[in-house]
């Protein structure tokens, strides 16, 4: 993103951290924020003031962004938009009678449905440009909805702002796993289905049958939910158009139902133990996407963090101790236990890494009982800590599992993990020296 188009930005934050950083600073961090973790400018601005203990609701307020980059559950928005359709339609809320419009926005990026809850004054016409104010969004099987409620302000603009635009969603975008993105439209896309299971959902109040698992290419693998029965099994290759793609927590999931085309696909395709192996992914790819499912990346433990070694934890709800204090339950006669908690960097971006016992005792080469033989011969829990800062720091892993996204970046709950079997010491000095270079 150039520079110029950050400036108002910049600036709205300055203001809200009262000075606290540079201008160069802010730009900095904004650009990191946009162009590396693909965070949405308004996301990626109260970030930034959260991050530095400033008002986050100072940056809310809005700034027009196009129908594409809106995000379900964001509780303000603004855009300008053409109407592509306006309905109006009474219905029945706690006993009173009031109408409602709903219908179709579009601008150049993409259509979305909308619905007009408070309608008072308000008048919407087929091929009419809006700007809005302070509307807000929900998610509806993974689809983003507008909604225009008492806070909205909508002013009609020069329907010249926006010109023709195509109401028919055009034929979906054709991607690979690697490239699913919340919220892009209709996708079409190719993979080998590597499991699936039916179970029954409560949707509104209404039981629903949901098939769910993995769906595989070449460049990764992603949950999907199917919404209607396509009799899918393991290992059929299948091609799936008009599929859509909502998050959670930051993973990309492939959604689909009855709208959906789905064929069985006969061509030579990479086999399930092939794709199950799908190589080592890069921190970075998986920033950009926001999360994956079951990956694997390879990159040096640069810090290991607080909360890591030997810890002691509650007996009823096996939160760690602290001081010998369960935060729900008070004193406790805890029982030992061992992790880890780092900071993995694999020279493209870093991942915080939690391993549960079994990993910390393969990675570390002792036992639980030995590491408290130990502890109690010195009498300081912290010693094991302390192996660990010795032992595992600066060395390569190879991690598995998945990895989700919050404000305080990418985490994951290894699942496997191993040494990397590469010369440690060159591997480690190589990514540290990509690190440097990149600051
Ligand atoms: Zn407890």
């Amino acid at each position: 993103m150039e520079i110029e188009k950050l400036a108002p930005h910049i600036e709205e934050i300055s203001r809200a951290l009262g000075g606290k950083l540079s201008d160069e600073q802010i730009a900095e961090e904004l650009q990191k924020y946009v162009d590396v973790y693909k965070l949405s400018i308004p996301v990626a601005k109260k970030t930034i003031v959260k991050k530095h203990g400033g008002d986050a609701s100072e940056v809310s307020a809005g700034f027009q962004r196009k129908l594409v980059e809106l995000r379900p559950s964001d509780p303000n928005v603004d855009f300008v938009a053409k109407v592509l359709s306006a309905n109006t339609k009474e219905i029945t809320v706690k006993g009173e009678k009031k109408s409602i419009i709903y219908g179709f926005l579009g601008d150049d990026t993409t259509t979305l449905p909308y619905t007009a809850w408070e309608i008072e004054d308000l008048t919407l016409q087929k091929g009419e440009v809006i700007s809005v104010r302070g509307a807000y969004t929900k998610e509806y099987q993974g689809r983003v909805q507008v909604n225009f409620g008492n806070r909205v302000s909508i002013k009609k603009e020069d329907p010249s702002v926006i010109g023709d635009i195509q109401i028919a969603q055009g034929p979906p975008k054709i991607v690979t796993v690697s490239q699913l993105r919340e919220s892009m439209g209709f996708v079409e896309i190719k993979g080998r289905i590597l499991s699936v299971d039916s179970r029954e959902v409560s949707v509104q109040g209404q039981a629903k049958n949901v098939w769910s698992g993995i769906i595989a290419d070449e460049t990764g693998k992603a949950q999907f939910s199917a919404w209607s029965d396509f009799k899918l099994k393991p290992g059929d290759v299948v091609r799936i158009s008009k599929a859509t793609v909502k998050a959670w927590r930051g993973i990309p999931q492939l959604t689909f139902d009855d709208r959906a085309d789905l064929t069985k696909v006969m061509e030579k395709f990479p086999s399930a133990e092939e794709l199950q192996q799908t190589g080592v992914s890069m921190v970075s790819e998986i920033a950009a996407m926001g999360g994956a499912a079951d990956v694997t990346v390879r990159g040096v433990l640069v810090e290991i963090r607080e909360g890591s070694g030997l810890i002691m934890r509650c007996p009823e709800c096996k939160r760690a101790l602290q001081k010998g204090t369960c935060k729900i339950h008070g004193r406790v006669e805890g029982f030992p236990d061992l992790r880890i908690k780092a900071m993995l960097d694999d020279g493209s971006g870093a991942v915080g890494v939690v391993m549960n016992r079994e990993l910390t005792e393969r990675l570390m080469n002792i036992t639980l009982d030995e590491s408290m033989q130990k502890a109690k011969e010195s009498m300081n829990f912290d010693v094991v800590k302390d192996a660990m800062d010795d032992s595992l720091t600066l060395k390569l892993v190879t991690a598995s599992g998945s990895i989700t996204s919050d404000q305080y970046g990418l985490s994951m709950i290894v699942k496997d993990a191993q040494m990397a079997k590469v010369d440690v010491k060159e591997e480690a000095e190589r990514v540290l020296v990509e690190l440097e270079a990149q600051e």
